[in-house]
């Protein structure tokens, strides 16, 4: 198995309320500007063995109590379930991050109980996917994922990594309009780094995020900066 392109072997903050690990699964079929993990994008060497990171887990399996698996895009790899199956059989949790343009694969894998909690971006409001993700994206699997996850039983969230010069207020407003009021919708801000797609792209000032805050008035939207 070779889609494992980064591992970071602890977090407290990726996977809520679980001490966790982080698996980085390399390629992805979305070409956001403002991509952090820009370098996971293509579907390059890996430069992580699949035996390395589960002699890590093995042995840390009664410390760690779950496995995040995060991108790139961990959806678009068919052997992802063997993943995730191996990593279950040692006792963990997962949760997944993914772009929600793979319903199918991500129905089947909540329909198998491999998946304990699901974070699914939101880009943008549909009108403005495709200059969000920079390629042509297919709306109704995005429909169709955050569908999946509602009507799931599993532990979720909805999230957006809000850039000033692809969102504004009306954006967040109608995104947290389609969803359920019941699902858990997280903003973050976006911050500019060495390894960001586009350079010429910025975040929302403090006092920008404490005004969009306040002027959204709805109880499942938390802000992560603030
Ligand atoms: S979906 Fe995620 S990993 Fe893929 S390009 Fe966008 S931000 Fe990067």
């Amino acid at each position: 198995m070779n889609i494992i392109s980064g591992f970071d072997k602890l977090t407290l903050l990726n996977y809520p309320g679980k001490v966790a690990c982080t698996i980085f699964t390399k390629g992805c079929n979305f070409k956001c500007p403002f991509c952090h993990n820009s370098s996971l994008i293509e579907l390059g060497n890996s430069s992580y063995m699949y035996d390395e990171v589960f002699s890590y887990l093995n042995k840390r399996k009664n410390i760690l109590e779950g496995v995040c698996i995060s991108g790139g895009e961990p959806l678009i790899h068919k052997n992802i379930k063997i993943l995730i199956k191996n990593i279950k059989e040692l006792g963990l949790s997962i949760k997944i991050d993914t772009n929600g343009s793979n319903p199918d694969m991500l129905k089947e894998l909540i329909d198998d109980n491999l998946i304990d909690y699901v974070a699914m971006d939101i880009k943008n409001t549909f009108d403005k996917y495709d200059i969000t993700t920079g390629c042509k994206v297919n709306i109704d699997n995005i429909r169709m994922s955050i569908n999946i996850i509602e009507n799931s039983n599993i532990d979720y969230e909805f999230r957006t990594t809000i850039v000033k010069e692809l969102h504004n207020k009306e954006d967040i407003e109608n995104i947290v309009k389609m969803l359920n009021s019941k699902s858990k919708y997280y903003i973050q801000n976006f911050v500019n780094s060495d390894g960001v797609l586009n350079k010429n792209l910025s975040g929302f000032t403090n006092e920008e995020l404490v005004k969009l805050k306040n002027e959204l008035n709805y109880s499942n939207i938390y802000f992560r900066d603030l």
